[in-house]
């Protein structure tokens, strides 16, 4: 067992407000990132495949997009097939065709179709991983609602695509042992949070850390916190604590826009 970087994406090449610019990775810097942490030999791939690569002590990276906006099969996933990276993307099934509504402004973001999504999971380099039903954080739900829609979801997103769903990402990131238990319960293998930092080895598989990729990281830049934040040395602990907690920049963009970032 090895750490693992998990990479989480949103949105790539939309045109967002200056609030959700954080969101919002250009196509060409996708490509630069990921060229990178292909060239320093880490295999680029979906959750599931990289949580079994990290079991067999196989340096890899996993590559997650949440939300489901068009522009993953516009911009993403040339990039992604250029680099020879496979990813999951992970969609809440009730959003699904229209504008993402827990967005104040969403610019010209879109969210896919039902029936776009269900093409992507025949494709062997596309994991479909669940995103709830709705987009909303799951720990401030009655348990019975979160458990029935965690299901659902994994249900809805198994008939259209004809595939296995083993993974979830928590809306906002947010979850509580109740929330993991339903997720359990409906059969998920894994589910990711936000944790700003490397998945470290042993870590558990329904709260497995991802690092925000933004606008701003720099290829080699990338490559350092996917290194550093694997050393559990004073540097690393350090940066953990100096950066802001990514609960504050939320709340601070709630109470702005009464919605949530992500
Ligand atoms: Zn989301």
């Amino acid at each position: 067992m090895t750490d693992l970087p998990v990479l989480m994406y949103h949105s790539v090449g939309g045109h967002v407000p200056a609030a959700l610019r954080e969101l919002c990775v250009p196509p060409g810097l996708l490509a630069e990132q990921l060229a990178a942490l292909r060239g320093a030999g880490y295999a680029l791939t979906g959750l599931t495949h990289a949580l079994a690569l990290r079991d067999q002590g196989v340096a890899a990276a996993a590559v997650t997009v949440d939300d489901g906006y068009t522009d993953y099969v516009e911009h993403a996933l040339p990039v992604l097939r250029g680099v020879g990276a496979a990813s999951t993307l992970y969609v809440p099934t009730r959003e699904l065709g229209g504008a993402p509504g827990w967005l104040a402004d969403a610019g010209d973001l879109r969210l896919l179709g039902m029936p776009e999504v269900a093409r992507l999971g025949a494709e062997p380099d596309v994991e479909i991983g669940s995103h709830a039903a709705v987009h909303v954080p799951l720990d401030a739900q009655p348990a019975a609602r979160t458990a029935r829609e965690v299901a659902e979801s994994r249900r809805v997103l198994q008939d259209a695509t004809g595939q296995e769903v083993r993974s979830l990402a928590y809306p906002h990131g947010y979850h509580d042992g109740r929330v993991r238990m339903g997720v359990h319960a409906a059969g998920y293998e894994s589910a990711c949070a936000i944790g700003h930092r490397v998945s470290p080895a042993g870590e558990d598989p329904l709260a497995v850390s991802r690092l925000l990729v933004g606008p701003d990281d720099k290829p080699e830049g990338l490559l350092a916190r996917v290194r550093d934040a694997g050393t559990p040395g004073l540097s690393a602990r350090f940066k953990q604590v100096a950066r802001p907690p990514w609960r504050w920049t939320r709340r601070a963009v709630h109470s702005a826009t009464g919605r949530y970032l992500t």
